[in-house]
């Protein structure tokens, strides 16, 4: 049989090399991944991280998503919506420590008030910041029409995960009906790339029914899709979901990190150029993880920007990292761990995806 070595010192992956590197199972085997995926990362990007700061403004939600802590039967979960005012603090706090972005993410609503709402927002973060200064959307499933309206605003990023790329495990993690359709997923990626974002998916690690196979055509979407941004991490169970009734289904959270490490260490090989995050989701399982993440390929990172009174009212799974610490020591934290593992935060760089930059 070829070895691991052997496989990835080959141009190009095939299927059945990608399962057989997510298969991985030795340490020395999965230390070679690593270390060839870290190696691409550094010739095409540099040994640079780009960081944006999240802020997750509200917890609404109009889905039922069986894993997700905030859906909207999860009556135990406490609602918040951030005032306007309140996140342009954060914009401005992430200004003065020198980020070149944020992340707006929430609930998924469509009604015309959110819509307007989020189009007022984006002109009011616009006029407050300098022109270069990027604005990530993760505001869920929407029309072409609103996404275009967003993105004429000023938004230059959207972030809309694909979850699996399997139509079946998708049926089975989601209720089947209109408001969760796997085909109208697709078609908002399409849309997010059709109205000229930067566009970003990616995809839960280790869900219960999903197979190695599964997750070797999670990376085969992304790469047909054309897609500039990735950001994938572990599922983790949250009790007061429907999905926590298959727990025994689950492989041990250990497992899972691995599982997730190798993914994005394949990902880093099969596209080089494409940006990558470093979820807090690894960092759930292991403190260090987000380094983890960083060390097998990827080069984006974002910080926990949402004050912390609604820090523990955005659970997506239980365990959730850093909904405990003050942002500014956050911040500072992850500098020093960052330079620990050799690596530096480009302050002076908007990090854009040279994938999208390319095909421009
Ligand atoms: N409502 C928006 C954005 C917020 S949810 C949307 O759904 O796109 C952002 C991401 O959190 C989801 O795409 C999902 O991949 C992830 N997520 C939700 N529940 C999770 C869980 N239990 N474990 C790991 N990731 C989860
Ligand atoms: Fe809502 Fe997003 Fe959670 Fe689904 S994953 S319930 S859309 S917040």
């Amino acid at each position: 049989m070829i070895t691991v070595n052997e496989i990835l010192n080959q141009q190009e992956l095939s299927k059945q090399d990608i399962i057989r590197l997510l298969s991985i199972t030795d340490k020395g085997d999965q230390e070679l991944l690593i270390k060839k995926a870290y190696s691409i990362k550094e010739s095409t990007i540099g040994k640079r991280v780009f960081l944006r700061g999240l802020i997750e403004f509200s917890n609404y939600c109009r889905k039922n998503c069986y894993y997700c802590g905030i859906r909207r039967e999860n009556s135990k979960a406490s609602r918040y919506s951030m005032t306007d005012e309140e996140i342009l603090e954060v914009v401005d706090f992430a200004q003065r420590k020198q980020l070149t972005g944020i992340v707006l993410q929430s609930g998924e609503l469509s009604s015309v008030d959110f819509i307007k709402r989020i189009t007022a927002l984006i002109t009011k973060i616009k006029k407050a910041t300098n022109p270069e200064f990027r604005i990530t959307l993760s505001l869920g499933e929407q029309s072409l029409e609103t996404y275009q309206r967003w993105f004429d605003a000023g938004a230059q990023r959207y972030l809309l995960r694909i979850e699996t790329s399997s139509e079946d495990l998708y049926k089975k993690i989601h209720p089947v009906d209109d408001l969760h359709s796997f085909k109208v997923r697709l078609k908002c990626i399409e849309n997010i790339q059709k109205a000229g974002y930067m566009t970003g998916t990616g995809v839960m690690i280790g869900l219960p029914f999903q197979t190695i196979e599964n997750l070797t055509d999670d990376l085969l979407f992304i790469k047909e899709r054309d897609i500039d941004m990735v950001g994938m991490g572990p599922y983790l169970e949250h009790a007061d979901t429907p999905l926590y009734n298959h727990k025994d289904l689950l492989m041990p959270a250990m497992e899972r990190f691995n599982l997730s490490i190798r993914m994005i260490a394949v990902l880093r090989i099969m596209m080089p150029d494409i940006n990558i995050a470093s979820t807090t989701a690894l960092q759930s399982i292991v403190p260090l993880g987000r380094e983890a993440g960083l060390k097998a390929g990827a080069n984006v990172m974002m910080p926990n920007l949402t004050p912390l009174k609604y820090r523990s009212s955005y659970l997506l799974y239980d365990n959730k990292a850093c909904i405990n610490e003050d942002t500014d020591d956050c911040l500072n934290f992850l500098e020093k761990r960052i330079r620990m593992i050799g690596e530096e935060i480009a302050y002076n760089d908007y990090g854009d995806s040279i994938h999208f930059i390319k095909r421009k």
